[in-house]
């Protein structure tokens, strides 16, 4: 699958950060985690840092799937508003997963300070903005939601909006709680302080065939390479599809693009923006007084088709960029295609696999993938350590 096209940000802006080998040899471990993305680099420090032996084969460069084309914006709302959830999976449910993503945010900050690297790792607020007159009313609900479960947001009105920011929207709802990270240099980081204890990390080493046993699974790469080990995690991100029986999320194409560094200073806090209409817009700024901004979804993934877009859907965002802060004249600096999955519900799949033995799932599917993907790695490591997860039911493929 051609997971992203153009010229995404990340990778750019990082260079190669780390080199790692290619697989040509046979080896035993307790777990194998494949794909080196950032969901695959999470899960693999916590299993090492764990004491388990930990391998990660990666089929393409490191970090070089959809983790170098993501805006990485870390919300812990989720697509689905917590008033739609509620109705949609309960509301203990409902709630505990918003929480959870809360969480996620506060165990990101902890670990970029615990690996001695921030790797753009921000706090930021974040504002939801109603796209329409119409949608005003939904989010009122949905802020007396969020605050009759204790989530820390304000309700702003179309007034109280053009206080502060220099564009007109009817209703907005700004919560405390937010961040944004630099995933691709996020993953690398977390793969080197792995490999202090003992990760095996291993690209251009695609998993070719595997063979389940009831104790053991089996494993051959690209170069013939055997490895035999007790547990497999797919971390492959919206190429795990073909290692379930079940279709568990429609791909999508989304685009997105970064600009010239400008003066950002008419943006209080640098907050995360992102609104009610779906598809919906979401930007960001960068450390370096950029925007990143995507949106412009389109119900494909045919890479020919998606990369065609490319120029318009970029023309379409700028415009979009325009409207909300018309004073700021921006070009853009890069601009990329990516693929991005989505749930019926907005939550993402972390569990056991449903047909194959001693192996997991960390989907992180959703607009809050980055997220997802810090609990799939508590959730997964306590789920083969035996011990138990307060969020591990939240995700299951049975919901
Ligand atoms: C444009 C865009 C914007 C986004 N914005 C946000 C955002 O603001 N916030 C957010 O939280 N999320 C966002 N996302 C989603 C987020 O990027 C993803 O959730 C995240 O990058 C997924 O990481 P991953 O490690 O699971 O997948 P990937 O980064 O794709 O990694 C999976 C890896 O598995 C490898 N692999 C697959 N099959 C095999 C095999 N057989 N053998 C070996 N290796 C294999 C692949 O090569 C790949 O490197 C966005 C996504 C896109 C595309």
């Amino acid at each position: 699958m051609d997971l992203k096209s153009g010229y995404p940000f990340w990778p750019v802006k990082n260079g190669l950060l780390h080199t790692y080998p290619a697989l040509h040899k046979d080896l035993t471990c307790d777990v194998v985690v494949i794909g080196g993305g950032i969901t695959g680099a999470l899960v693999a420090y916590h299993l090492a840092e764990a004491g388990m032996e930990t391998v990660v084969l990666d089929k393409r460069h490191i970090a070089w799937g959809s983790t170098s084309a993501t805006t990485a914006l870390l919300q812990y709302e989720i697509d689905t508003p917590l008033c739609d959830l509620i109705e949609m999976v309960g509301e203990d449910h409902a709630v505990r997963s918003y929480l959870a993503c809360a969480d996620a945010i506060d165990k990101i900050a902890a670990l970029v300070k615990k690996i001695g690297n921030e790797c753009g790792f921000v706090r930021k607020s974040s504002l939801y903005l109603a796209s329409y007159k119409s949608h005003a009313p939904a989010l009122k609900r949905e802020y007396a939601a969020r605050k009759k479960h204790g989530i820390r947001l304000e309700w702003l009105d179309q007034q109280q909006i053009e206080a502060r920011w220099p564009f007109r929207r009817p209703a907005a709802l700004l919560s405390e709680k937010g961040a944004q990270v630099d995933a691709y240099q996020l993953a690398h980081a977390l793969l080197q302080a792995g490999i202090q204890t003992g990760l095996q990390v291993y690209d251009r080493s695609e998993v070719t065939k595997i063979d389940h046993s009831p104790r053991r699974v089996h494993l051959t790469t690209e170069h013939g390479a055997k490895i035999t080990t007790k547990k497999i995690v797919f971390a492959c991100g919206y190429e795990s599809q073909k290692y379930l029986k079940r279709q568990v999320a429609q791909l999508i194409s989304t685009y997105a693009l970064a600009s010239e560094p400008l003066d950002t200073s008419s943006w209080p806090d640098g907050s995360l923006i992102w609104e009610s209409a779906r598809p919906y817009l979401y930007l960001r700024t960068t450390e370096d007084g950029r925007v990143i901004m995507g949106g412009e979804d389109e119900e494909f993934t045919d890479p020919t088709a998606r990369d065609k877009l490319i120029p318009r859907k970029t023309a379409r965002l700028q415009r979009k960029f325009q409207a909300l802060f018309p004073h700021l004249e921006m070009e853009v600096a890069f601009s990329w295609a990516g693929t991005f999955g989505e749930t019926k519900d907005g939550l993402a799949y972390i569990d056991k696999s449903p047909d194959l033995p001693n192996a997991w799932f960390a989907l992180g599917y959703g607009g809050n993938g980055i997220t997802y993907s810090v609990l799939a790695a508590e959730i997964i490591r306590d789920a083969i350590l035996d011990k138990p997860n307060p969020y591990a039911d939240l995700f299951r493929f049975e919901r």
